[in-house]
């Protein structure tokens, strides 16, 4: 289907072998992609694209490459970089208005009609009579351009953030002002998940490099692009960054690309997740026979410590950004916990308020106060100690294909504890239920939130990034009152209080993401859990987030909140149960046509450790749904047995 669409995605005449990439390209992709709901479509589609610019770059261009991946997931930098976009409204219709001649009033009265500030641009400019045709665009232009925007700062940033959109704005033609402006505002909103770009990417590599010019069976060429897929998707699962594996990828091809692209120091991997389990019978179930172990879940951050050759030292957060800024005395402490044999790591631990003078284990919130940034050694309230539960990479060598017992052996071999700072997380193997019970209650007691179940031996427990793994279980305290997982979810809307409520928003609007169709579906409507004094705390973070309309990839329902927001505040919320509902978007389709709602929710915790896009997803909410209705139905037999 590719090799068949790629005449749609090219441009009329000017894209020649060493041109740069024309923009139009791009954007005429986006716009094929956006108008399809087919995953195996939109992969086709940027299959082309990608395709086009392999055989149009040069020999040893391989920044047209990865200028053209940067845009199709709109970034800019590999994560821990942080070089990001998120450019607010209000600049945005200023520069289309600067740009179009237009007025304020009309862009804002247009986009109240829309919904979509792109749709708005490119109408506007598309009315717009020109007597000049524009010089077309080039992805390295609009790319670097977008960085220039991204890294401004100061106080003259704004005006100059204005120009350069409005200059950008100036020679758009087609489709473009539509993806520059949705660019600009941190989503494309095409629904490509970089899964897709993956895919893509592998596909584009064995139709140009492997393909080209060969007689392949029908047979043979689609198990050499499954094949490339899956070693692309497992590369950069390894080493998350289009820097180092773009180029790797022309260079050397997707059947060496394992070899030249491995776990490296100072990227930092995404970490594995846990499943949810509600009792300790359901571990050992799904254990079954196999050997595991139990170890504490701390109530923490989690910190993944990379240490280079040269003793350099990095602290990565869940989402893979830089936490050096925030924990300065991990980075200062850091050298007290190694052996002289220790060279080179990478550590996966959880980051846990300690009392200073008692060393007792203090809950997340208290961390949860730290600045982001610039924290001085000498103004830190809250000691931090470090839990290490994982080493998944040791002087040179990546260990994810180890089995966890062996890489808790070198963890304890090559780190040592010091007290206050430095410990391995708590762990027993005992594979009773009343072992795990007495275990879970003692975490509990000291001040964790319950346990993490792992697969011990066999390839089982290989380390796998970015899985939310069925070989890591969590079993948190609360789920053994019956409460359930709790979920992370993203306020879109709020609800003006009643009596005492009427100076800040009395109930909210949340959603979860679902990071396939890149869009946040409504789930429930929330006004329990909060006290004055954190309605207004959350009054005073969402009012700056307040919108005019629900944007373009808020799937709404039938809910119907006062205001609508940016969607970008995750809250941790906790549900008695989950029901269908006619009103909500969650998760529709995946169990039946109606979506799944919460019921009973309560706030627990803000998380401002995750962003809207690692809110939970449909999946885990209908996985959670058909948990809950097997249990029922199960009860239901055995109340009616007894
Ligand atoms: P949660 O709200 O439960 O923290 P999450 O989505 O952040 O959800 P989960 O996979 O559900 O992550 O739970 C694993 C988290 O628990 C890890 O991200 C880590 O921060 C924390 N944790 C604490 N102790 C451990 C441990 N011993 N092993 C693994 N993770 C641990």
């Amino acid at each position: 289907e590719a090799l068949s669409r790629v005449a749609e995605v090219d441009v009329k005449g000017g894209w020649k072998i060493g041109d740069s990439v024309p923009y139009a390209a791009l954007t005429k992709t986006f716009s094929l992609i956006e108008a399809t709901t087919k995953r195996l479509e939109k992969t086709a589609l940027l299959t082309s694209f990608f395709l086009l610019v392999i055989q149009r770059s040069k020999k040893d261009d391989s920044n047209s490459l990865l200028q053209s991946v940067y845009l199709c997931i709109n970034r800019l930098s590999p994560d821990y970089v942080g070089v990001e976009l998120g450019i607010g409204e209000s600049l945005l219709i200023k520069a289309i208005s600067e740009s179009t001649g237009r007025s304020l009033a009309t862009i804002k009265a247009d986009l109240k009609k829309e919904g979509d500030l792109g749709l708005v641009a490119m109408n506007s400019k598309n009315s717009q009579k020109t007597l000049f045709k524009p010089k077309p665009l080039t992805v390295p232009f609009v790319f670097s351009n977008l960085r220039e925007i991204a890294l401004s700062s100061g106080h003259s940033s704004q005006a100059k953030k204005v120009s350069i959109i409005t200059k950008l704005l100036a020679a758009c033609q087609d489709f473009e002002a539509k993806y520059i402006v949705r660019s600009l505002e941190g989503k494309l909103r095409i629904g490509n998940a970089e899964r897709t770009v993956l895919v893509a990417l592998a596909h584009a590599a064995v139709l140009a490099k492997e393909h080209a010019g060969k007689r392949w069976s029908k047979e043979k060429l689609s198990s050499r692009l499954e094949e490339g897929a899956s070693i692309m998707k497992s590369v950069y699962s390894e080493l998350p960054t289009y820097e180092l594996v773009i180029p790797a990828l022309l260079t050397h091809g997707l059947s060496r690309l394992r070899t030249h692209c491995k776990l490296t120091p100072g990227v930092p991997l995404k970490p594995m997740l846990a499943k949810p389990t509600k009792a300790i019978g359901e571990v050992l179930d799904r254990f079954e026979g196999r050997q595991f172990t139990c170890e504490y879940k701390y109530d923490g951050e989690r910190a993944q410590v990379h240490m280079l050759e040269d003793g350099s030292v990095s602290v990565f957060s869940r989402n893979s950004e830089d936490m050096k800024a925030k924990y300065p005395d991990l980075v200062e402490q850091l050298p007290r916990c190694i052996m002289e044999k220790t060279k080179s790591f990478v550590l996966d631990a959880e980051a846990v308020a300690i009392d200073k003078t008692s060393g007792k284990l203090m809950p997340f919130q208290e961390l949860s106060k730290r600045k982001r940034k610039d924290v001085k050694v000498e103004d830190i309230q809250v000691k931090v100690c470090l839990f290490a539960f994982d080493l998944i990479y040791l002087n040179g060598e990546p260990l994810l294909q180890k089995s966890l017992s062996e890489r808790r052996e070198l963890l304890r071999e090559h780190f040592q504890i010091v007290p206050g700072e430095f410990d391995f997380a708590k762990a027993s193997d005992g594979s009773t239920t009343d072992e795990i019970q007495a275990f879970l209650e003692e975490s509990v007691k000291d001040g964790c939130e319950g346990l993490m179940v792992k697969m011990l031996e066999s390839d089982a427990s290989y380390y796998e990034p970015s899985r939310r793994s069925v070989n890591w279980l969590k079993l948190k305290k609360d789920y053994l009152a019956g409460v359930g997982d709790s979920l992370d979810l993203v306020v879109v809307g709020g609800y003006y209080g009643k009596g005492k409520r009427t100076k800040v928003y009395g109930a909210f609007l949340l959603a979860c993401f679902d990071a396939d169709a890149e869009e946040y579906q409504t789930i429930c409507k929330i006004g329990t859990g909060f006290s004055e004094e954190m309605l207004q705390t959350h009054w005073d973070t969402l009012r700056p987030l307040e919108i005019t309309k629900p944007r373009g990839d808020i799937k709404p329902g039938g809910a119907k909140p006062d205001v609508w927001f940016e969607p970008k505040i995750v809250w941790e919320v906790l549900a008695a149960d989950l029901s269908l509902s006619p009103v909500y978007t969650a998760a529709q389709g995946l169990v039946e046509e109606r979506g799944i709602s919460l019921r009973f929710p309560r706030f627990i915790r803000i998380r401002d450790d995750k962003s809207a896009d690692d809110a939970t997803g449909p999946e885990q909410i209908s996985e959670m749904y058909e948990r809950q209705v097997l249990a029922q139905s199960k009860g239901g037999k055995k109340s009616k047995g007894d």
